[in-house]
């Protein structure tokens, strides 16, 4: 989603409001597909402040996740901030630092808010910080469903390890 920030540049404005939806196609995240299931809601403004300009604001979505430990599927709101300084993609800064750049007095809202997004996803996630997870024996969900693999066939001593691999 392009944005023109003509007025911003050109002085005519400081302040410029947003409040978007912006539609994105499913990301591809450390190997997993994620799905985004609402569109990514944006709210904020750029600013012009002392010949620099921002982006300031708050962006919020739902997502489709599959939890690392009972991989079911389950939907989470991920929300985030944003404070960014915008530059001319023919400024000396575009070249040497990582900074989000103005083309043709357009920036590329949805591209921004991607970047941050992904930036901002969690590395390991589930469903529920009590989720039980699968029985590493046979299978089953120990959220749904009790099974005897634990007490049988897992030494006490590898019980311990176990915990830990399971909280991480
Ligand atoms: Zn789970
Ligand atoms: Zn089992």
């Amino acid at each position: 989603m392009k944005i023109s920030l003509k007025e911003i540049i050109e002085g005519q404005k400081t302040l410029l409001d947003l409040d978007v939806d912006i539609r994105l196609d499913d990301e591809a995240y450390l190997g997993d597909e994620i799905s985004i299931v609402s569109p990514i809601n944006f709210l904020g403004k750029i600013i012009s402040q002392s010949e620099k300009i921002f982006i300031v604001g708050k962006y919020s979505c739902d997502i489709e996740f599959i939890c690392h430990r009972c991989v079911k599927h389950f939907t989470k709101k991920i929300e985030g901030n944003i404070e960014e300084e915008l530059v001319l993609n023919d400024s000396e800064e575009s070249k040497t630092e990582d900074f989000y750049s103005i083309n043709n007095y357009m920036i590329d809202l949805g591209e921004i808010v991607r970047s941050e997004l992904t930036l901002s996803l969690p590395i390991k996630v589930i469903c529920d910080d009590k989720c039980r997870g699968l029985c590493p024996v046979c299978g089953v969900d120990l959220n749904t469903e009790e099974c005897t693999c634990e007490q049988d066939k897992i030494d006490p001593r590898l019980a311990k390890l176990k915990e830990l691999l399971q909280n991480d």
